[in-house]
């Protein structure tokens, strides 16, 4: 039997523990810092409601993924799930990804029109140097200032969005879309049905994994796949690396940078806050918010209650929960990556460091890693 230790006990150290046991013929063990698995997808409960750290909606392009979840966290398909922004300049909501049927509804139609008439090609807005440049090649100046300047400056933390060189994740449709409304109509929606959310995926995906809660690894010896753990030093054949690379390699390129967020919830005396359908509401200006979302629209958990809860996310300097988009800590990245020897995998949104990386993708390189691993 080979031995394969799995760092982190999130989605993706979940699905690759899961998944490794399903193949069979390892020895699997897995580290996890906190008390409980599923990091920020854990559910927990407030006033009677079950909610999440942030949304953690079920967003798949591709239904393979989409079949393997259902198989051990059955899930409700979302029919229709909208995202909203607010524009206080109009003091109105729009679609958002900024659909172009709103335009007509806008005070500045005329220019916005005019704009767009100008606007490059996809191929064209893709070859700009920054995100700033994107979207203005891409939906004009009215449109960028509306949606896409505030918020991106305070969901990164930057003055200027021309310091994002990286956009290859934005937006994950097309800038200006048409047809649908629905925020991602070529992805299955999904949420589980159950009342705990993932958690049962979580329990069930470690069965047969020797589990390590409350642990952290004491020192890193990725090069010769050898940790240290309750002082003792252990080896493994394989090592699946789901947190930040700094931290596994010792921090020799320097600390990888991320931006982290400070959570809010609110319990509403009211059943439903958010229009039918209606997950999230992103705030595109000066306030310090970027999201807020109400539960209920998807885990459809305490539906009749009187009362809902809302989530309010404010990016922060706490925790490290969103990998930056410049193109030289990415490459900071890939230092890391470029060390790590034959038998250790990094994958997840620390370990691969992307911000892309959804719960779906998650899933998706862990299937990969397993089937490398056959
Ligand atoms: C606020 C927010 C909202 C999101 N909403 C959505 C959404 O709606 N839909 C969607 O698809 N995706 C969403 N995502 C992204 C998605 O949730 C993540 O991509 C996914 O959960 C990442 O899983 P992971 O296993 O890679 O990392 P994590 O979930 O971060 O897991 C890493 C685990 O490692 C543990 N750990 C950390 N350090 C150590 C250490 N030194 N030793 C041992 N263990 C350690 C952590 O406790 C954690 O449990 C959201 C992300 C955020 C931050």
């Amino acid at each position: 039997m080979k031995s394969v230790l799995i760092i982190g006990g999130g989605f993706s150290g979940c699905s690759a523990a899961h998944l490794l046991s399903l193949q069979g013929g390892w020895d699997i063990t897995l580290v996890e810092a906190a008390s409980y698995l599923g990091g920020g997808c854990k559910t927990k409960w407030y006033g009677g409601h079950p909610y999440t750290f942030g949304p953690r909606h079920f967003l798949t392009p591709k239904e393979k993924i989409f079949n393997y979840l259902n198989r051990y966290c059955p899930m409700r398909r979302c029919q229709e799930h909208l995202f909203l922004t607010y524009v206080e300049q109009d003091a109105q909501f729009y679609n958002y990804p900024i659909h172009v049927d709103d335009v007509v509804l806008m005070p500045d139609r005329e220019q916005i029109t005019a704009q767009l008439r100008q606007r490059k090609t996809v191929e064209g807005a893709l070859a700009s140097k920054n995100l700033e440049e994107y979207w203005l090649a891409s939906v004009g100046q009215n449109l960028y200032d509306k949606f896409i300047n505030g918020y991106s400056k305070k969901m990164w933390r930057v003055d200027d969005n021309r310091s994002i060189d990286d956009f290859s994740w934005s937006p994950k449709g097309v800038a200006l879309k048409e047809g649908p409304r629905e925020a991602w109509n070529n992805a299955i929606s999904a949420y589980p049905i159950a009342a705990n959310g993932y958690d049962d995926y979580f329990e069930l995906s470690v069965q047969g994994t020797k589990v390590r809660l409350n642990t952290e690894i004491e020192h890193y010896d990725i090069a010769n796949k050898t940790v240290v753990m309750d002082s003792q030093k252990q080896s493994y054949d394989i090592i699946i690396n789901t947190i930040s690379p700094d931290i596994v390699m010792n921090g020799v390129h320097g600390e990888l940078p991320y931006i982290g967020r400070d959570f809010y919830k609110i319990v509403l005396p009211v059943a439903h806050a958010f229009p039918e359908n209606v997950y999230f509401l992103y705030y595109a200006g000066d306030e310090p918010f970027t999201r807020l979302v109400e539960y209920k629209q998807f885990t459809r958990q305490n539906w009749d209650a009187p009362t809902t809860i809302i989530g309010m996310e404010i990016p922060s300097k706490n925790g490290r929960y969103y990998p930056v988009p410049f193109k030289s800590e990415m490459a900071r990245a890939e230092k890391y990556f470029a060390d790590m020897p034959d038998g250790v995998f990094s994958i997840g949104r620390a370990g691969s460091y992307q911000y892309r990386v959804d719960v779906d993708d998650c899933i998706d390189q862990a299937m990969g890693v397993v089937e490398r691993l056959a």
